[in-house]
């Protein structure tokens, strides 16, 4: 692995099924026993809305948050993923969260697992404690008063709106974005990265099979991983091929502009 660090790399991780290994609302309710009952009422009532009924049936039974946090520090995360974010912090990589959880179970179980310095910004939906101790999960758009207008994406979150700004952001700076994620939303963020970007979809999850129908509508490179183990392998093979690459390319501009000489793009005699 280099030595050296870059600050050219941002990297989006996708949460439920890709730094834990489930989807942390459904460990809550199995731990809970409300698994049922929540999968009885979701044909009626769009996933996020149903959550936050859900908090408040927990909170009518008795359950505090004390009960919740117990719950959320026992949601299982392969022992591969820590190291995995703390190597690519250390590389000097900017660590981003971009999840459809909400932002109370998402910053206990961070946190839990003392990642939560790692990361510089986590787009999740809002959520809070309530004065009667209950939580409250807000959709992260306001699908009323503002849709977000994405046929491919639930009403209350479209990734690819929020990947949009962070493009904007350090797009400037001509940054590389590396996506990990599985779930069927993190197909739209995946269509809107550049052909220098890396996407890391979960082999045999819906990402990864949408991806698989028509690969040639990502731009970006493809490279699959199927447990914490090989996401570590993975995603640091790719920071190792773009540092070197960063590197050839400062070392050596004479090499790059030969290089676009021939292919006509520019006027070397200017
Ligand atoms: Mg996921
Ligand atoms: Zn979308």
């Amino acid at each position: 692995m280099l030595m050296k660090k870059t600050s050219e790399i941002v990297i989006v991780f996708d949460f439920d099924s890709t730094i834990i290994e489930m989807d942390s609302d459904n460990w809550l309710l199995g731990e809970f026993g409300a698994i049922d009952k929540f999968y009885q009422l979701l044909p009626t009532t769009p996933w996020n809305p149903l959550m936050d009924r859900m908090m408040k049936e927990l909170h009518s039974e008795g359950k505090t948050m004390d009960d919740i946090v117990e719950v959320l520090k026992q949601t299982p995360m392969h022992h591969r993923i820590a190291p995995a974010i703390e190597a690519a912090h250390a590389l000097g990589c900017d660590l981003r969260i971009l999840s459809d959880a909400n932002m109370f179970f998402l910053e206990t179980i961070v946190k839990h697992h003392g990642l939560d310095d790692y990361f510089s910004e986590i787009d999740a939906n809002p959520s809070y404690v309530n004065e009667e101790g209950r939580l409250r999960i807000s959709p992260y758009h306001n699908f009323v008063t503002s849709p977000h207008g994405c046929s491919l994406c639930p009403p209350n979150m479209c990734k690819g709106v929020v990947l949009e700004r962070i493009q904007r952001s350090v797009g400037k700076e001509g940054k590389r974005i590396i996506y990990l994620g599985d779930g069927s939303n993190d197909y739209c963020p995946s269509l809107k990265l550049k052909e220098s970007d890396y996407v890391m979809p979960r082999k045999n999850f819906t990402l990864f099979k949408l991806i698989s129908e028509n690969p040639s509508l990502v731009k970006a490179e493809i490279h699959g991983w199927s447990d914490g183990e090989e996401l570590e392998r993975v995603l640091l093979q790719i920071i190792d091929t773009i540092c070197v690459e960063e590197k050839n390319n400062t070392t050596n501009p004479s090499k790059l502009i030969a290089a676009d000489c021939k292919l006509g793009t520019i006027n070397c005699s200017t």
